[in-house]
């Protein structure tokens, strides 16, 4: 129970990675606001973490939205008074190169993955300030660093939140708020399983086969990503800021 009497705010945390972090954060005494755009899912997480003794609170929000990400801190803060861990995790897969890529694509895929993180962010710190500090974790991804062909908004908005958490580390160190990425490789989430759908039609094959590609010869799981989150989150990361933490069995490391 390290993280009794800490408040976290999951976003995405309705299905996959966050929810599988919500879940973790809770089960280590966090009381957690689970922040996602789908109802039903974020619903279903605060249920499962009820039932595991654990309290939760679920707003409905668009993160990529500057008034609902306002309106949802200040209902976290009236729930639970205080903020002290912010998991920025809501994400959208986007497929296109840079030419045949849509302007609202664009727009759309930088808004809910960058944009988003630097609006949780600005809304939460205050908070965490008052607190006493904090930890966010954001997750980009090893598009982040090596690219797949196709993906220029979705890689180019992983990149970005490497360049951004390195800038929120050293901005926020002061006020002892601590700012650090996971960078997953294939991980099997609804969104997995929809990339794996669109791009191939044999949804279970295509997992198994990218899975061959990590060299640990499988694709991870969600909680194999909240570990890295709960770490992050928690005082036995007290000295690691602006870091990179990849979670990808390995798929970076061969040539
Ligand atoms: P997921 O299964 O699609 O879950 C993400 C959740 O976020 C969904 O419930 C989604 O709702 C919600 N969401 C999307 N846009 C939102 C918005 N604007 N406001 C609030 N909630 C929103 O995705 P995941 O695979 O767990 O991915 C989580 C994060 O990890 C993403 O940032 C993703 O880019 C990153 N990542 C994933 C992998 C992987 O292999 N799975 C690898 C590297 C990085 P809807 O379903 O209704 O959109």
């Amino acid at each position: 129970m390290e993280l009794q009497g800490k408040v976290a705010i999951v976003t995405g945390g309705g299905k996959g990675i966050g929810r599988a972090s919500a879940l973790a954060l809770a089960s280590a005494g966090a009381r957690v606001a689970v922040v996602d755009i789908d109802e039903p899912a974020g619903k279903s997480a605060q249920e499962a973490i009820a039932a595991a003794g654990g309290e939760a609170l679920f707003i409905k929000a668009d993160v990529s939205q500057a008034s609902e990400v306002e309106a949802m801190v200040q209902h976290v803060v009236e729930r639970f008074g205080r903020v002290d861990i912010l998991h920025n995790n809501a994400g959208i897969q986007t497929y296109g190169t840079v030419e045949n890529t849509t302007e609202a694509e664009w727009d759309r895929v930088i808004a809910v993955n960058l944009k988003s993180v630097f609006l949780c962010s600005k809304y939460v710190i205050p908070h965490m300030r008052r607190a006493g500090g904090g930890s966010i974790i954001i997750t980009s991804s090893v598009q982040g660093l090596a690219s797949q062909p196709n993906v220029a908004g979705y890689a180019a908005s992983k990149g970005a939140l490497l360049a951004l958490t390195r800038n929120m580390a050293v901005d926020f160190a002061k006020d002892n708020i601590r700012v650090n990425a996971v960078l997953p490789g294939s991980i099997d989430t609804p969104m997995l399983r929809w990339a794996a759908d669109v791009l191939t039609g044999r949804q279970e094959e295509a997992i198994q086969e990218w899975g061959r590609l990590h060299p640990i010869g499988r694709v991870g799981k969600p909680e194999e990503v909240a570990e890295v989150v709960l770490f992050l989150a928690s005082d036995r990361s007290s000295f690691v800021t602006g870091a990179e933490y990849k979670v990808d069995g390995g798929l970076t490391a061969i040539l």
